[in-house]
């Protein structure tokens, strides 16, 4: 069967390999496993989460509330934005999806760095638009520029802190570059870490009202999949102007969102102290990869969320010790798809780490 030509030119996302494929593949028992390859929150989500979303399983019957009102006004109070300046995806991926459909068309072009989130080259491909990347591996505001007066991108995806680096942009330098975008250009700037980065470091962390009161062509992205626990419900919203929200709109399917999800992101949003704790664990127990890449000699980028990016010589291959650490029950993520001889590794729970010290030390 013959498709649309723009599938020749995607590759398909590759997920964090699950627990499951593992468990089959290698014979290891699943309580064995552990996954360290996604940046989910090691100490899942709040407790209150799981008391309230069991009390709405009665409710699968019905549709859920389309209108989200829960989560939407759980989402403005706390970014102090009003509710027509929200959107709620399944996932923040969806919002991206919205975004890219919302702006580019066949030949628009999308800017981003040279190794950043890959859905959203996958998405403006599906649309036919042009990628334009960086050249350096962190994100070079002035690179960004330069490439922005010679291509005149419809979209630049910002993605701080970034993934899969880690990364992190100065506050300060993000707010001068997006004054001197013209306000037709869409700047997404994507968050999903960003609670991660308030935390380590206040100069480098941006709000989504701060954003949104200045520039009336910045979408800003977070999600409830990583610092929230909650990966498996699959939601995250957008918060941009009005009129950027109402376009969005247009694309959104009905019931995105199940009503278990809703009502687990909106008690997960009341539990900011379970999430502040396991920002806290997180970071702390950073310090002990920093110590196991010194021991190593392997160079680590200054992580400024919940992993931590190894990158390693020419001799010695991350992608070996990737399957290596795989078929003994350690998934990490392999960076050669992004054209880096590094893993990624999501900063688990103390005894996760132990495991993985105990099996690298060993393979290295
Ligand atoms: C995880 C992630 C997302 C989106 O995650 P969802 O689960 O779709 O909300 C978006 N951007 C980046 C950079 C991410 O790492």
């Amino acid at each position: 069967m013959k498709f649309n030509p723009v599938l020749e030119t995607i590759v398909s996302y590759e997920a964090g390999k699950p627990i499951e494929l593992v468990v089959r593949e290698f014979g290891i028992d699943s309580k064995d496993v552990v996954k360290l390859a996604s940046n989910e929150n090691p100490y899942g989500c709040s407790p209150k989460v799981e008391a309230a979303v069991s009390k709405v399983i009665s409710k699968m019957a019905l549709y859920p509330d389309d209108s989200m009102m829960n989560l939407k006004t759980g989402l403005s109070n706390k970014f102090d934005v009003s509710e027509d300046e929200i959107i709620i995806g399944s996932g923040s991926d969806q919002v991206i999806e919205f975004a890219i459909h919302a702006k580019a068309t066949k030949g628009s072009k999308v800017l981003m760095n040279s190794i950043t989130f890959a859905m959203y080259e996958i998405y403006a491909k599906q649309v036919g638009a042009e990628i334009i990347r960086t050249a350096s591996r962190e994100h070079d505001l002035d690179e960004f520029y330069a490439l922005y007066l010679e291509h005149k991108p419809e979209i630049i995806f910002i993605c701080t802190p970034n993934n899969p680096t880690g990364d992190a942009i100065d506050a300060a330098s993000l707010k001068s570059f997006l004054a001197k975008i013209d306000s037709e250009t869409l700047v997404v700037i994507d968050g999903a870490y960003m609670e991660y980065t308030r935390f380590k470091d206040e100069s480098k962390s941006v709000t989504p009202k701060e954003l949104i009161s200045a520039y009336d062509n910045v979408l800003y992205l977070g999600t409830f999949s990583k610092a929230y626990g909650l990966g498996g419900m699959r939601v995250g919203y957008g918060i941009a102007r009005a009129d950027i929200i109402k376009a969005f709109y247009k694309l959104r399917p009905p019931f995105n969102i199940t009503t278990l999800t809703l009502e687990a992101a909106t008690v997960a949003l009341e539990d900011e102290a379970f999430v502040q704790d396991c920002i806290a664990k997180s970071f702390a127990e950073m310090e002990r990869y920093n110590d196991f890449a010194a021991k190593h000699n392997i160079e680590v980028i200054e992580s400024f969320t919940n992993f931590i990016t190894l990158v390693f010589d020419a001799e010695r291959s991350a992608s070996n010790l990737a399957q290596e650490l795989l078929e003994r029950g350690m998934i990490v993520r392999d960076l050669k798809g992004y054209g880096l001889n590094a893993i990624r590794v999501t900063i688990g729970t103390p005894a996760q780490n132990d495991r993985f010290f105990e099996l690298a030390d060993s393979l290295l």
